[in-house]
């Protein structure tokens, strides 16, 4: 027969899946030699038995017997005897930390027969009946079902007729008034009278915690942190310390570091004269721990020394429960503390300085997501409290930003200039609102998913933005917005959490965050020690600015496409996309030439050595075309086309699947000499700098290819042009021509086209359209429902699809380096900044991933977590 039951000093923290968490950690604390009450542990394994049979088996009662008996011998008092008795708790403790999901009961022992011993042989009546008056209270919720609030009703109603402040001005003769009241509402409730067998007692309590385990509450907490059904919960039953035995006594919690911002020192709250829960049910107000310090220095000295050990041994930040009796220290519990991203970071690192962790274990320590939540500004979390969630959408670019409503980029755009902070709210965006979008503190869209225009201009740009707040309706004639009927006039003020993706009518005050100390350091060591490189995708010198802050290795990807947004720039595009000829074409890209040279150059500048990868053009066409009359006409007066041409000209260049229309290299096919003017103004940059002393070495990347007759063709036009340069100008530099791979097709031909590229980088945002079949504009309005469901496990653009695209990449690696077994191979979609995804990519090879600025951090970590972790584990199969 398997054992059923645990002495605190035969287990070990080891064995949570056994013992539960808590009883785990007790166990560890007990070898450990700390003052820990003694006790013993049921396992998780009764458990199970329990909700299969419904009650105990008599082997456990016979275990229980026997475990009772051992702790009488140890304790010197007796279990249910009415001379000197033994008292329990009864505590709930899965695998899990499952916080206050399940139940405890203190005190189980007392009666009506020992309440007076025990007040006798302490000399402490007060103490006695306050201890049983909790008892009662507990045991009646947790056993019976009884409402908890009857029995405070009772505490409050004679606190009040009393004009007492607390519970600690309950007399003897209250406390014992307060018990017999209690009392009654067992008597008149339909489950009869408490029972006075203190074994009836201790059964019913064990049985209690085994049923918490299904109670809803902790059902829905389950489901809500994917626990499994399952763990089952272990129960842990330990003689009783009294931190309400007087002033000198009492019960705190305590943090190893300050959970809150990482600061080495004891932080937490006791409370003089009081048990268990009271601490956390907030009925009195506690006191810092510090306080302890002056008022029992002993004691302070004490819990510190063992708050060390304890940390020391787990090497981690610990939470323990804590019960002074009468001067002498107890500890209840420990568990790892839960801590802020800040307080994460800065333990981890403070921890590697103490000589307690590797650098790779802090590394490890610290979930590589939470970065983000580090160096955005973020709203004042009390300011935040007062305010409620209008609605919310998908968490598009985070930060925090408050600002006033415009329904049009001019709109935003003119009240910015006049000083206003600007939050922009359409339907959707396009490149006609860049203006409105650079001007803005943050971008709303009612509809699209995390890679629409919005989200992927706002993320560029480090703007905060949320999309697909779908119960947003934007009338724009109006100038109005409504949520479900509440409605939004422009210029009200609104403030948009990009993180949460929640949004708020009302101003809430902000704070900025920044890389130093600690994260700057914690970063190195992921920089050391990470295999792939992190790279960003940044389209101006600034956001370029702010990834290189952020330690980026250089840019993977320049949208070239995203520099034509400005207004002047806009209406030169546009001009070339309408030209129907060579001819009426020159004039435009002559303009764009120039401009686009002077972005190069600023990039290269920037850059200092650091590679850059530039696209040349990937226009999903559409975008840069006007929509409706007023801006035909508009466009229309700017380019000198009548309107008619200009509308038979949109109409000749309308397509039905834009996405998979006219676009990226489909585009030099036909126009060549928009990638030519390009090449020339990359290598316009490259020269100016030459003749500065900087050397530059290109590298130019073709989006979209398909094959290598396709990729081949380009390069060419490519090759040529650069060829051409050099040759005219006696330039010696290497370069290098690369393409995206982000169709199916191109992985599948990969080693082919290898043939022809030198690097490849995975357009996963465009991968992932094309193998799922979702268009990444349009996924808002049914991946929600695919989640809940549980169709699909995450977005997968914004988490990689392992089993499908996964496997495409897979193949197009494999194949790549079949042919170039050196061939570097980075992903520059948005999941090349997620850090689950970067996991998978670790496993499959890839050499670095490129991610918008903000990403850059968390990718770093990402890729170091991921290199450490499967360095060891050479996966085989992925
Ligand atoms: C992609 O498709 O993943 C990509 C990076 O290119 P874009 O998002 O510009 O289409
Ligand atoms: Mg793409």
């Amino acid at each position: 027969m398997t054992k059923q039951i645990y002495n605190f000093s035969e287990g070990s923290s080891q064995m949570s899946n056994l013992l539960g968490g808590k009883g785990a950690n007790l166990a560890e604390m007990t070898r450990m030699g700390l003052p820990v009450p003694h006790g013993f542990t049921i396992t998780t394994e009764a458990c199970h038995e329990y909700q299969l049979r419904h009650n105990l088996s008599a082997e456990l009662l016979q275990e229980l017997d026997q475990a009772l008996d051992s702790l009488s011998t140890v304790t010197g008092k007796k279990f249910g005897a009415a001379k000197d008795p033994l008292l329990v708790s009864v505590r709930s403790g899965a695998a899990i930390s499952m916080p206050g999901m399940m139940d405890t009961i203190l005190n189980i022992g007392l009666n009506d027969e020992s309440v007076s011993i025990l007040a006798r042989l302490t000399g402490n009546e007060r103490f006695a009946y306050d201890s049983y008056r909790r008892l009662l209270a507990m045991f009646g919720n947790v056993v019976f079902g009884l409402p908890e609030t009857a029995f405070d009703q009772i505490l409050t109603d004679i606190k009040k007729a009393k004009n007492y402040d607390s519970d600690l001005d309950l007399t003897i003769d209250d406390l014992k008034e307060i018990v017999s009241r209690f009392k009654e509402i067992y008597a008149d409730s339909d489950q009869g009278e408490f029972p006075q067998d203190p074994k009836e007692q201790l059964l019913a309590a064990v049985n209690a915690v085994f049923d918490s385990w299904n109670n809803h509450r902790a059902q829905i907490y389950r489901q809500e942190n994917h626990i499994s059904e399952a763990l089952g919960t272990a129960v842990n039953i330990q003689e009783m310390v009294f931190g309400n035995f007087g002033q000198d006594s009492g019960t705190g919690v305590a943090f190893t570091r300050n959970p809150s911002t990482g600061e080495a020192g004891l932080f937490g709250e006791y409370l003089i004269n009081a048990q268990g829960e009271d601490v956390v049910a907030g009925i009195r107000t506690p006191q810092p721990v510090s306080v302890l310090q002056v008022s029992m220095p002993v004691l302070y000295a004490q819990l510190l020394d063992t708050a060390q050990k304890i940390e020391a041994h787990y090497r981690d930040m610990q939470d323990m429960e804590f019960t002074i009796e009468q001067g002498k220290m107890y500890l209840l519990q420990t568990r790892s503390g839960k801590r802020t991203p800040t307080a994460a970071v800065r333990i981890a690192v403070d921890m590697v300085q103490e000589g307690l962790l590797t650098k790779e274990d802090a590394i490890l320590s610290v979930e590589a997501e939470s970065i983000a939540k580090m160096l955005h500004p973020e709203f004042d979390p009390e300011d935040l409290k007062k305010h409620q969630v209008l609605t919310n959408g998908l968490p598009a670019s985070p930060g925090a930003a408050t600002g006033q409503v415009y329904f049009t980029s001019a709109d935003a755009k003119k009240a910015s200039d006049q000083g206003i902070k600007v939050v922009l709210v359409r339907s959707d965006t396009s490149p006609e609102d860049i203006e409105g979008m650079i001007a803005s503190q943050a971008i709303v869209t009612s509809r699209g998913g995390m890679t629409s225009h919005a989200a992927v201009v706002a993320r560029g740009m480090a703007s905060t933005g949320v999309v697909g707040a779908h119960d947003l309706e934007v009338d724009y004639d109006s100038k109005t917005a409504s949520v479900k009927g509440q409605v939004i006039h422009e210029g009200d003020w609104i403030s948009v959490d990009g993180s949460s993706g929640n949004l708020y009518l009302g101003q809430i005050k902000s704070r900025d965050a920044v890389i130093r100390g600690e994260l700057s350091q914690l970063l190195d060591w992921a920089k050391q020690t990470a295999r792939m490189g992190v790279y960003t995708n940044a389209d101006t010198p600034k956001d370029f600015q702010k990834a290189l802050d952020f330690g980026a290795d250089g840019i993977g990807l320049t949208r070239t496409e995203h520099m034509f947004f400005k207004s002047e720039r806009l209406l030169q595009m546009r001009r070339l996309i309408l030209a129907e000829n060579k001819i009426d074409r020159q004039d435009p890209l002559s303009k764009l030439l120039a401009m686009q040279q002077g972005d190069f150059y600023e990039i290269y500048r920037l850059a200092a050595g650091k590679e850059v990868t530039i696209r040349l053009l990937d226009p999903p066409l559409h975008e840069f075309l006007p929509h409706d009359e007023k801006e035909i006409a508009a466009v229309s007066q700017q380019t000198g086309l009548s309107v008619e041409k200009l509308r038979a000209r949109i109409e000749s260049l309308k397509e039905s699947n834009p996405m998979l229309g006219h676009r990226g290299d489909r585009l030099a096919v036909t126009f060549p000499d928009i990638y030519e003017m390009q090449v020339q103004a990359i290598m316009n940059a490259v020269l100016r700098l030459h003749d500065q002393g900087v050397n530059v070495n290109p590298h130019i990347m073709i989006p979209l290819t398909n094959s290598k007759a396709e990729m081949g063709w380009v390069r060419r036009l490519v090759v040529d042009k650069i060829e051409e340069t050099m040759a005219k100008h006696k330039l010696s530099m290497t370069y290098t021509v690369g393409t995206m791979i982000e169709t199916p097709r191109a992985c599948v031909v990969a080693d082919e086209i290898a043939e022809v590229s030198d690097f490849f980088s995975f357009g996963t945002n465009d991968l992932t359209q094309l193998t799922l079949a979702f268009s990444r504009d349009d996924v808002a309005s049914f991946m929600s429902d695919y989640l809940k469901k549980g169709i699909l496990p995450a977005d997968p653009f914004q988490t990689v699809d392992t089993q499908g695209v996964g496997q495409l990449m897979k193949i197009a690696i494999d194949k790549g380096r079949r042919t170039k077994p050196n061939l570097d191979i980075g992903v520059c979609g948005e999941v090349g900044g997620d850090a689950a995804s970067i996991d998978f990519f670790e496993k499959i090879g890839v050499s670095y991933v490129s991610c918008s600025p903000y990403r850059v951090p968390v990718a770093r970590m990402a890729a170091a977590q991921a290199h450490i972790r499967n360095r060891t584990a050479k996966v085989a199969l992925v």
